[in-house]
């Protein structure tokens, strides 16, 4: 049985696009997921923003609505996948939150069932896991101790194209996670065996 350390955004649920709506809706400007080429989105919201005469405007607003993920939906697949993992194995969600939507994230997880811890943290990399699924390079370029990495790619965004951190590549929900994990976590133990 392994502990396997789920990210929330972009990992389980799209919270990228509705971002970009959400923005062009208020600025009434039209930035597409395809033009973005950095991960912090925020400075080029501000630009964007202030070229329409939105000057100080604040892209965390969106982040620090209280309801936030009550609108969400989860990533097709996901829900049925990630209850099949914590049956054989832990599941913990690790996600970084603003305080303002936290209860909401929670609410929102109770979807893929209800006895899943939640760590909010941005510190990953001290969370006790086996495995890690994220969709984050910077967070998987800080755990280099052999833990088994997963890189979640499903949303394909311009700023990771072409580049992988993990030890694997997914793009979609399906039960080519669990036999990966299975078959990895019995390479750990051989090993412990051996040692
Ligand atoms: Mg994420």
């Amino acid at each position: 049985m392994s502990v396997i350390a789920i990210d929330v955004d972009l990992t389980v649920v799209d919270s990228l696009n509705p971002w970009l709506d959400w923005f062009n809706e208020r600025v009434g400007a039209d930035l597409e997921h395809a033009q973005l080429l950095q991960y912090n989105l925020a400075p080029i919201m501000r630009q964007q923003a202030a070229k329409q005469g939105h000057f100080d405007f604040d892209p965390y607003v969106y982040w620090k609505q209280p309801d936030l993920y009550d609108k969400l939906e989860p990533l097709g697949g996901a829900v049925d996948i990630i209850k099949k993992l914590n049956r054989l194995h832990t599941v913990v969600w690790v996600s970084h939150c603003f305080p303002e939507h936290e209860n909401s994230k929670i609410n929102f997880l109770r979807k893929f069932g209800e006895n899943i811890p939640f760590i909010s943290t941005q510190t990953k990399k001290l969370v006790a896991f086996d495995v890690i699924i994220d969709d984050n390079l910077d967070i998987l370029n800080t755990i280099h101790d052999g833990r088994f990495r997963i890189q979640y790619n499903e949303l394909s965004k311009p700023w990771t194209r072409n580049e992988t951190v993990g030890d694997l590549l997914i793009d979609k929900w399906d039960s080519h996670i669990v036999d990966v994990i299975r078959a990895e976590e019995l390479g750990r133990n051989r090993g412990r065996m051996w040692r």
